[in-house]
Formats: C-alpha cells, structure tokens, sequence
C-alpha cells in the first residue's frame, strides 16, 4: 500500500489482510471497495464497505459522498485510511481520488496525477475516469438536483434496459408546476397552459443523421448535455425532454407510452425507452417526445 496523502493510503486485497502492516502504518479505517468482499479484521479497524465491480458501466459516482464522510472524518479525528479494492488500480484509485479532488478542489487529471505521485500502478477503467470528470464538472455535489447527474442516471437506464430488458429506477425530472424557483424558459400546455418543462429539462441535439444517446462522456459530448438551449433547428418538430414526474408509465416501468397533458389530458407526444427518430432524421435513445405545435415556448421574466 502507498501513502497518497497524508494519512490515506491505497492498496490492494493483500493489504488489507496484512494486519502487522496496517498496524506498523497506524491505520484505523479501512473502506473496501469490492464486492463480496469480508473484512479481515472487523475487530481491529473501523470498516466501511462499498459493494462494487471493476467495471466502467458501474455507478461509483453516487458512493462519492458517503466515501469521503467516512475519509474526512477519520482524518479529522488523527486517525488513518486504508482504501483498497483487490489491485489497488481501479475502483480504490476512483474513490481516493474523489476525495483528493473535493479536499483540494481539484480536476480528475490533478487528484489522478497526485495518486501517481506516489502509487504509480493507479489506473482507474474509463467509465470511472468519466465518472471523475462528471464529479468535477458537479462541483462535487451529487445531486439528482443537477440535470447533469440525471442525465448520467438516464444512461444507466438505457444500459439496463439492453441488459435486462426493464429500465430499473428511474429518476425524473422535477414537476415544474410544483417549483418555486421561476424558471428561464416555459414549455406549456397549448390548450390548457399548465407548464410541462423548463430549459434544464430539454435534450438539445443537432439535426440530422445519426445517433445521440444519453451519454456522459468527455470525448464524446458533442451536442449533448446542452440543457440550456432551445432546439433551434425548424426541421425538428419535437423536444426532446428527460423523463418527468407527471409523465403517465414512468414509475410504473412501461417502456413506452403516449404522452399527455397531465391537466387536460391533450396528446403532446410519446415516450419509448429504445428511442425514436427526430423528424429531422437523427435517432434519439432514449426518447422523451414532446410536439412542439401541441405546445407554447415561452420566457419568463
Ligand atoms: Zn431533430
Ligand atoms: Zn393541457
């Protein structure tokens, strides 16, 4: 095991049943970051325990907060960490480098680059690495809150779904009739007015062949994660939202249903967890599909 910062460590398996080791580095707290994995020495240490694989599709991201509790506490109470995984490469590298990042307010690259400095063999897989740059551009803040981190969730749905054939949980975005905070942008109802979405809830994408999927990757977020932003192409006759509160068969698991007005019951669209193609000829997976002549864009002021 390797010192990485003062007074936490990353190491393997082996390290962690090394009792005379740990002892000689006076360490108190050991999180395992392992599935199926039973400490060696529950009477010795203080354990804390995250049940993962070493596999890019896995969700590491939301264990980042209990994590680094656990970490800054026992630091903060003169105490030392262990976190290891069975390499000490992946999984244990990911954790320890959320929690460097969040303490030093640092990027992925530097909080890696600080691991390296020490413990050269860290080498997380690229769906953590992803998940690292995800952490950072959240200012360590993981919250079902930010659309970014929804978007991220929605792609774990999808990857579900072409595994196991149901999408899992799904978390949906906000009900906007039910936020105080006004929003920039209004899409409502034509016939009713009751509004349906804001801006962090629209999908942009650009028009044209091809496909977009919710994804949360650096290298490959072109026209993604714009939630800002209006679709300003006119050959798309849809928005294109996220999933939402008042959208009948989310909760229920349908993979598609009609989408209708939640107040008047008018048909503004459908929804198909396999995707569907824009209208200007681009494929969209999932797709959360709203027409945009049953609807009124509009500012707030
Ligand atoms: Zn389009
Ligand atoms: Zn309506």
């Amino acid at each position: 095991m390797d010192q990485v910062i003062d007074g936490l460590y990353v190491g393997s398996a082996m390290a962690e049943s090394d009792k005379a080791s740990l002892k000689e580095a006076h360490i108190t707290h050991i999180l395992s970051v392992a599935r199926h994995y039973l400490p060696s020495h529950p009477n010795d240490f203080t354990y804390m325990s995250v049940a993962i694989d070493d596999l890019p599709e896995e969700n590491i991201i939301q264990y980042f907060p209990e994590c680094n509790r656990f970490i800054g506490s026992a630091l903060e109470g003169g105490g030392r960490v262990l976190v290891h995984c069975m390499a000490g490469q992946s999984r244990s590298a990911t954790v320890a480098a959320a929690f460097v990042m969040q303490q030093d307010s640092l990027t992925a690259e530097q909080a890696l680059q600080v691991l390296k400095d020490t413990r050269s063999q860290i080498y997380p897989n690229s769906g953590f690495v992803d998940q690292l740059h995800l952490y950072y551009d959240l200012n360590y803040d993981v919250s079902t809150d930010k659309a970014l981190y929804r978007r991220f969730l929605i792609s774990h749905n999808v990857e579900h779904f072409k595994e196991y054939g149901n999408v899992g949980s799904v978390v949906a975005g906000s009900d906007p009739s039910k936020q105080t905070l006004p929003a920039q942008r209004v899409v409502r109802c034509k016939k009713c007015r009751r509004p349906l979405v804001t801006d962090t809830n629209i999908i942009d994408h650009q028009a044209g062949a091809g496909q977009l999927a919710f994804s949360y990757n650096k290298r490959s977020s072109n026209g993604v994660d714009t939630p800002h932003a209006f679709p300003q192409n006119r050959a798309c006759s849809s928005l294109f939202v996220e999933p939402m509160e008042w959208m009948a068969g989310i909760r229920d698991g349908l993979i598609e249903n009609k989408v209708n007005c939640p107040k008047c019951d008018a048909k503004l669209g459908s929804y198909n967890w396999s995707g569907a193609q824009c209208s200007c000829g681009k494929w969209i997976t999932p797709s959360f599909q709203i027409h945009r002549n049953r609807v009124d864009e509009t500012r707030q002021r």
